[in-house]
């Protein structure tokens, strides 16, 4: 039952805007996980779509795919045709309440935003102020069903654990990234010094310094990290950076095609041989980017992806705001550190994060690649950051320990700073 005292805690990203414009995007990219009634539900009612509506995946029942990837209810005019024989309430929760994400933390629910959905990431629609009452509808819906829903994820009640100092690091990195601190910074200074601030919280070890002196830690790091950016000019980024860079880049894609997660005996081992087979082409970084067949994309080669150059003029000021509406949503929406990240430590959390940004500006240079362009624009932006946020924190291939050591590897010295002059979104 809804509890009447229910604590909502919206996403504070000034300024943003949200409305879905039919783009059908999230009926075609993503795995619609249903509840065990959901599934009953569908399953009673008579529909006849040449494929059975839903299906076993892992633990969970999902909704069915067409052989393009499309949800097996997504009709030839992009509709839904749940949506259009029983109205919006009959939908699964997972699809009523995209792009929102909703997570218990204590007594209250934590409102968050996926950038996956294009017009959150280009901030298109109505304002989010605007849709306070939605939202909380969409939230008591959510806490409602959340036992059964959410019954495959692990939850925990993060911001009740969070420290001064842990919540102190938060608030830095908010301030250089979003807020702009130093006030005359550009974009990419913004990210090379949030990025230093992070490398250096994950040298200091949360957990083993006292509280105080790790907040006053923060604040001092904070303090000079502008001015050691400066002077610490970063050269490219090392073979062995790049590659692990790559080997991050390949972790995203959902390795799975979907009609083929329960295959067994041989073709299982072709599936898993082809795996590893492209896995290591993205290592290498040579010759043509190995077919994908999650992303029906145009083939191109590792260099034509990697020499793609930064975008520049309005489009660089587009990118600047996205990236930090970007991360001020992961911040404020508790999605890149604990229950919103695999359980990991807000140190560790923000070095993913960081480290989710140049991932984003490789496959915005892919896809700039892909429709034969050698500059990224705004809209290559966007797909970066939805390939990131699509899978950050959901899927398991990003929550294993050689994740966590590739994370910590890539924030030491001075190779993210590396990394971000060897794959830089926007022009100095
Ligand atoms: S059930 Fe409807 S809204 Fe949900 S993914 Fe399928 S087509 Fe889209």
């Amino acid at each position: 039952m809804t509890s009447p005292s229910l604590h909502i805690l919206e996403p504070q990203i000034p300024q943003q805007r949200y409305s879905c414009n039919g783009c059908t995007n999230c009926c075609r990219g993503l795995v619609v996980k249903i509840s065990h009634q959901e599934m009953t539900r569908i399953a009673r009612e008579d529909w006849n779509l040449n494929q059975p509506t839903h299906r076993k995946l892992g633990d969970s029942w999902v909704l069915n795919r067409q052989p393009d990837g499309a949800c097996v209810f997504l009709d030839q005019s992009g509709k839904c045709q749940i949506h259009t024989r029983f109205g919006m309430e009959a939908k699964p929760l997972a699809c009523q309440v995209f792009p929102y994400t909703f997570r218990k933390e204590g007594d209250s629910i934590r409102v968050g935003l996926r950038f996956d959905c294009p017009s959150v990431a280009r901030s298109e629609g109505a304002s989010l102020k605007s849709q306070t009452r939605e939202i909380h509808q969409l939230a008591r819906k959510a806490q409602d069903e959340m036992p059964t829903w959410y019954g495959h994820v692990r939850l925990r009640a993060d911001v009740d654990n969070l420290q001064e100092g842990s919540q102190r690091a938060l608030r830095v990195v908010d301030r250089i990234m979003c807020e702009g601190d130093p006030a005359d910074s550009t974009p990419s200074e913004r990210i090379r010094n949030t990025a230093f601030v992070v490398s250096m919280l994950l040298r200091a070890k949360l957990g083993t310094i006292d509280e105080d002196d790790f907040a006053a830690f923060v604040e001092l790091v904070a303090e000079s990290a502008s001015s050691a950016t400066e002077e610490m000019s970063a050269g490219p980024a090392t073979v062995r950076a790049r590659r692990l860079l790559r080997q991050l880049v390949f972790a995203h894609v959902e390795l799975t095609p979907f009609g083929k997660t329960e295959s067994r005996g041989l073709s299982r081992m072709r599936l898993i041989g082809q795996q590893l087979t492209q896995g290591r082409r993205f290592r290498i970084g040579r010759g043509s980017l190995p077919e994908i067949s999650t992303l029906d994309e145009k083939t191109v080669t590792f260099i034509q992806v990697e020499t793609v150059k930064p975008a520049r003029g309005e489009e660089a000021t587009t990118v600047g705001t996205l990236i930090s509406r970007w991360v001020r949503g992961r911040i404020a929406c508790g999605s890149c550190y604990g229950g919103g990240y695999y359980g990991w430590g807000i140190c560790e959390g923000l070095g993913a994060m960081m480290l989710g940004i140049v991932v984003a500006s490789w496959r915005a240079r892919w896809l700039a690649a892909t429709a034969d362009r050698d500059r990224l624009c705004a809209a290559d932006v966007v797909g970066g950051i939805g390939f990131v946020d699509r899978v950050a924190g959901r899927v398991p291939s990003l929550r294993t320990r050689a994740e966590l050591m590739r994370m910590k590897y890539l924030m030491e010295e001075w190779r993210m700073q590396e990394l971000l002059t060897s794959y830089p979104l926007v022009e100095e």
